[in-house]
């Protein structure tokens, strides 16, 4: 049984629409997240329930819950679009997890809503899956994101490219509050409702803006601060979102709407993830700056509450504050302790060895936390046939940094170890999960979904899940649809 204590609903009904979830066919549990359901303080036997699962599949709405479709707008792939909203997925409230911290519950691929538009309200099997392993993915690496709870598959069949089957997500996230949700009530000139909302997003996520002079214009620096160590989170840890409209980007500074993301295999920072994305507006290279732009729309969003004075104060801050995170991280991947000011160009001299020897991001810089530097140094020819000048000379500046700071070189590996993962949620190992899922086995998900969840320790029943894509997974194409 869960606990309900709703919040959002308190707020003006022009953001919210009450909606039932339509019930999917023969629904069956395909798994539960018994960390994270630890977390939430939720009972995992209570989830293998038949009314658990009958409320996880629409076909009942669980006591206290009190579903509802939120209304927002936003900007996709740069192009104001007013009509948005919860149009697949239902917010049934929030809970209070273990740790004092409240959650939301949201249902995802539960069935029409005022705001589905043309669509059938629904989500396929396959992204659900890959939705809920990116999060877990993302949480093993320290990346604030939103997780699920559970996932549950069906009969019911959904058209798409191909007919494929309907799943729902018990989607939880410290807020569902989207750059969006601001987007709208601005355009739409509702500045009451929007300042309510403002205020609730106080309350609820950044509690230390209430004492400010002004707390408007220090919950808009402090959304900026969020995003943009998200952005660096994003890009340290070689995670492509693929459609970072400004209705996918979360007030609370969250991962938000895994479409056809990826994790950074051979690094090109170039990559675009989505098969839709024709012009690459959204390449990896390119997310910090889209970020920007995004906050960009926000500010937009709260001139009614904010002096644009402030707002260019506050935007300013974007840029140090990515770059301070994003150095620090990256320090961490490679294993040192100490600040220098010449690490940026020894990180960035890294990337392009990389590039230029098409090698996997994380692997190979896992591999550099293996052994010492000098039996790197041996064996270059062997690791960097093409780039052997380069990787000498590149091996021999780290190695002097490390003597700087005195490294310890057991503590070092150690460091870069428990920074790069051993096990990487590569396009392939979901596509393997999901062709199983999809043929009624979802045991290759489950241990999947344990591997993800503990990325940096080595197990030997685990080999499998250390490769690099064999040749059929690295030319998988990953569209919007969903
Ligand atoms: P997304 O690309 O998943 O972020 O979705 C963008 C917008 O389209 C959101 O408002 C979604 O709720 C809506 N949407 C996406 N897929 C569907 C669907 N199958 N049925 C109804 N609405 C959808
Ligand atoms: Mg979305």
């Amino acid at each position: 049984m869960i606990q309900f204590s709703n919040r959002y609903i308190q707020l003006p009904d022009v953001l919210w629409r009450r909606q039932l979830p339509t019930p999917l066919r023969n629904p069956r549990l395909l798994s539960i997240n018994h960390p994270l359901a630890d977390a939430l303080a939720i009972d995992a036997d209570w989830l293998l329930s038949p009314e658990a699962l009958s409320g996880l599949s629409g076909h009942s709405v669980w006591p206290g819950a009190e579903p509802i479709a939120m209304k927002y707008a936003g900007h996709q792939f740069g192009g104001w679009n007013p009509d948005l909203g919860d149009g697949r997925g239902l917010l049934l409230g929030e809970i209070i997890d273990s740790l004092g911290c409240r959650q939301d519950l949201h249902l995802k691929g539960s069935g029409p809503t005022p705001f589905s538009r043309m669509g059938d309200g629904r989500a396929v099997l396959r992204s659900s899956i890959r939705e809920y392993l990116a999060g877990e993915a993302l949480h093993a690496l320290g990346v604030p994101t939103t997780r699920a709870l559970a996932l549950v598959g069906s009969d019911e069949p959904v058209q798409r490219e191909r007919r494929e089957t309907g799943a729902t997500l018990l989607r939880v996230a410290n807020s569902h509050i989207r750059f969006g949700h601001f987007e709208w009530l601005c355009h739409s000139q509702q500045h009451t409702e929007l300042a309510a909302l403002a205020d609730h997003v106080i309350a609820r996520h950044y509690p230390e803006c209430l004492g400010a002079e002004k707390p408007y214009a220090a919950l808009f620096a402090a959304v900026v601060k969020r995003t943009a160590t998200l952005m660096a989170d994003w890009q340290a840890v070689g995670f492509a979102h693929g459609v970072m409209n400004t209705d996918n980007f979360s007030i609370s500074g969250q991962t938000l709407d895994f479409g056809p993301y990826a994790f950074m295999e051979n690094y090109d920072p170039a990559l675009i993830c989505n098969h839709s994305d024709h012009n690459g507006r959204y390449a990896w290279y390119l997310q910090p700056s889209v970020g920007f732009w995004n906050l960009n729309a926000l500010a937009q969003a709260f001139t009614p509450l904010v002096s644009v004075i402030d707002l260019r104060t506050a935007l300013e801050q974007y840029e140090p504050v990515l770059t301070q995170h994003y150095d620090g991280r990256m320090r961490q991947r490679l294993g040192l302790t100490t600040l220098e000011a010449e690490d940026k160009t020894l990180v960035q001299a890294w990337l392009d060895l990389l590039r230029a020897g098409d090698k996997d991001y994380h692997s190979t810089t896992r591999q550099l936390g293996m052994t010492r530097v000098e039996e790197q140094l041996k064996a270059v020819q062997q690791d960097w046939p093409n780039q052997e000048a380069s990787a000498t000379d590149w091996l021999l500046r780290y190695q002097a940094r490390l003597h700087r700071e005195r490294s310890v070189e057991v503590d070092r590996q150690q460091r870069v170890q428990q920074s790069v993962p051993a096990y990487v949620l590569r396009n392939y190992l979901a596509e393997i999960a999901i062709k199983a899922a999809e043929a009624g086995d979802a045991q290759p998900l489950n241990t999947l979904l344990a591997v993800v969840q503990s990325p940096f320790q080595v197990r030997d029943e685990w080999s499998a899940y250390a490769g690099l894509a064999p040749a059929w997974g690295r030319c998988l194409t990953i569209s919007c649809s969903s």
